[in-house]
């Protein structure tokens, strides 16, 4: 992408509006702009991130067996009468009437919807175990939005539901889930930790919520050091292997990790003293078994072995999906502007032209371009008629992880410059090697 050509909105001046960093950065590097409260629209730079994650996070799921689908946003009230959540929701509930008079919603979530299409369809145990998921935007009308995408009011969320014939079934699921959670923030280059929690509106009793630490974070956490060490790295993982998806799960939730919902002093002092750790964390996903919370009062049952029908034992599971671009930029930022980890950078490297107009600086940077392009690497050239000055504060803002900058010295001596985003580091070297470098 040419720059010239590009719609980067920069903001100079930092907006009043925005308290903390990630919000400051995403309105300054022009990715997204404000509709109403919490409502956002996002810009072409923001969009690419945010498509960027929904990937890593389809590949993750897909890679564990759960099958893609969509489902509407505006859903209908009558399930939600028959779960009994209509009216225990409350005012986050963004409530809808069509023109016949029909009680709508806009969905905060999405059990009661995807129960509704698995009681239609499935009829025996045969055809479990079931994952369906989808990522799509949700409303909660949230008594106070803020943070910009963190807390907003409209939000993309990935939410799947397991479908088990039992509570063993449903376990790996949720094992199963927290697997491919921990890759799917490991590959985003976030260090997410499962924290014990308590289930809200979902219901159920067994429930981790994923927090990545951070000082903005709005939840209290408590939890032992030596949680922060472990990583699910390559290993290799069999999804249908109940034996290593419990091990792992164990792995990453015996330390002490919880939120300050489920926080528990006596058990928290066993704690090697030089290991609690108290901090603040966002939410950045949470997995849930509640069993037959809906499938109970919404009849969603099977046909089981014996023949008589077995209400499924459910499971869903939520990442936040534009509330992660918030967090990844409170984990990746310094005072110039954003850092991003290489596998969710909305383009891998900024060429800045020192001298636009030169034709040997011209000639490289488009040959560069060019070059980069087939190597399949997303380019923003800064082709634009600015001061280097500028062009650099752009590139630092927009966060790309490497710089190329040409220029008319270095090009006597046949040389560019590469730096690295997050070092600072700098090697010159000719732009052929560098092209090699970011291969
Ligand atoms: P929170 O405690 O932050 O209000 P939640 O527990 O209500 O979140 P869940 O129902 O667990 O949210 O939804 C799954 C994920 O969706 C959350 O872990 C979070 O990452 C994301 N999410 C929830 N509410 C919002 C929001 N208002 N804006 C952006 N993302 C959100
Ligand atoms: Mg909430
Ligand atoms: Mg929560
Ligand atoms: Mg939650």
């Amino acid at each position: 992408m040419r720059l010239s050509r590009y719609f980067m909105p920069v903001l100079k001046e930092t907006p009043a509006e925005a308290q903390i960093a990630s919000h400051r950065l995403m309105l300054r590097a022009g990715m997204i702009r404000q509709a109403s409260a919490g409502i956002y629209s996002w810009l072409p730079l923001g969009l690419k991130v945010l498509r960027r994650l929904e990937q890593i996070v389809h590949e993750e799921q897909q890679r564990a067996g759960h099958l893609p689908m969509l489902m509407p946003t505006i859903q209908s009230a009558d399930l939600w009468k028959e779960s009994g959540r209509y009216e225990d929701y409350g005012k986050e509930m963004l409530r809808i009437t069509d023109r016949h008079d029909r009680d709508m919603l806009y969905g905060p979530t999405n059990e009661e919807l995807i129960t509704d299409i698995f009681r239609r369809d499935v009829g025996s145990y045969k055809q479990l175990p079931l994952t369906l998921y989808h990522i799509q935007w949700k409303f909660r009308d949230e008594v106070r939005p803020r943070f910009g995408v963190m807390r907003g009011r409209e939000f993309l969320m990935k939410d799947g539901y397991n479908f088990d014939l039992t509570k063993e079934d449903a376990m790996h699921a949720y094992n199963r889930h927290m697997v491919t959670y921990l890759r799917t923030y490991e590959r985003m280059g976030l260090k997410a930790i499962p924290m014990r929690a308590d289930s809200g509106p979902i219901g159920g009793e067994n429930t981790h919520e994923f927090l990545v630490l951070a000082d903005t974070g709005e939840s209290e956490v408590f939890y032992d050091s030596a949680v922060t060490d472990l990583s699910l790295g390559a290993r290799d993982v069999d999804y249908d292997d109940v034996d290593q998806c419990r091990a792992i799960m164990q792995e990453f939730t015996t330390p002490y990790a919880r939120t300050d919902e489920t926080h528990d002093e006596a058990t928290f002092a066993e704690v090697p003293e030089d290991r609690r750790k108290t901090a603040r964390g966002i939410e950045v996903g949470q997995i849930f078994y509640f069993g037959t919370k809906y499938s109970e009062p919404m009849g969603a049952t099977v046909q089981g072995p014996d023949g008589k029908p077995v209400p499924v034992h459910m499971g869903s599971h939520g990442i936040g999906v534009s509330r992660l671009v918030g967090a990844l930029i409170e984990a990746n930022h310094d005072e110039n502007g954003i850092i991003w980890p290489e596998s969710v950078a909305p383009y891998g490297v900024s060429i800045v032209n020192l001298k636009q107009g030169n034709t040997d600086t011209d000639r490289v940077c488009e040959e560069l371009y060019a070059t980069l392009g087939k190597a399949g690497i997303e380019v923003l050239y800064d082709d634009r008629e600015e001061r280097a000055g500028t062009k650099f504060a752009t590139a630092d803002l927009m966060g790309a992880p490497w710089r190329i900058t040409v220029g008319p010295r270095g090009l006597k001596d046949g040389v560019v410059e590469l730096t690295s985003r997050r070092t600072g580091d700098a090697q010159t070297l000719d732009p052929q090697a560098a092209v090699e470098r970011l291969k």
